[in-house]
């Protein structure tokens, strides 16, 4: 456990505990404000988050700052956000288990270090390792998990929104639901 979040990113970009390391351009630690009370966490970096070394930065990116930016949340401001696994899986294929596994640790030292209120999942990957393993992300998304400390919601992923644009307004219902949240437990994110 790393008490410093510069020490952790550190260490964080020179990890080979598993074999992305192998074929990885950047390692994408995460983004945002190390004192957020809201994080949020995908699935792992794609090809443009690869190049970059920063999380969402691709045109699922794009969409996920427009709808945080329409409840006036900024990953430059006041939120924080990461992903399970910090090393692009080839052919954007998903995190196999144990990737997931051997790279947990470095969020799990994250959420210590930052402490955040609520944390959202982004996407089927994120959630059913971080809040139950068989949720279904069409019928459970939008709604709160108590998990010790946190506040946890599913949502949509920004690449599944892409895909399939007739989820565009449960997906922004539930920014809204989120905005209600945090003014109601960590108001402080909107002074932030
Ligand atoms: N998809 C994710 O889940 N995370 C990223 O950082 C980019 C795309």
């Amino acid at each position: 456990m790393y008490t410093n979040f510069e020490e952790l990113r550190e260490n964080c970009l020179g990890c080979k505990k598993c074999g992305l390391y192998e074929t990885r351009r950047n390692v994408v630690v995460g983004v945002g404000n190390p004192k957020a009370k809201v994080m949020f966490i995908g699935e792992g970096p794609g090809e443009n988050e690869d190049l970059q070394g920063e999380p969402f930065v691709g045109r699922g990116g794009k969409l996920l700052d427009k709808m945080l930016n329409a409840v006036d949340l900024d990953r430059n401001k006041n939120i924080y956000i990461a992903n399970i696994v910090k090393c692009r899986p080839p052919k954007n294929r998903d995190p196999k288990p144990e990737e997931q596994e051997q790279c947990i640790d470095w969020l799990r030292n994250q959420v210590k270090l930052i402490k955040p209120k609520i944390i959202v999942c982004l996407g089927r990957i994120s959630a059913q390792k971080l809040i139950k393993d068989d949720l279904r992300i069409t019928r459970e998304h939008g709604m709160f998990f108590k998990k010790g400390n946190f506040l946890m919601m599913p949502m949509f992923h920004p690449a599944a929104i892409l895909r399939n644009p007739n989820q565009k307004p449960d997906a922004f219902a539930d920014f809204l639901k989120l905005q209600e949240k945090i003014k109601e437990i960590c108001p402080e994110t909107y002074e932030q």
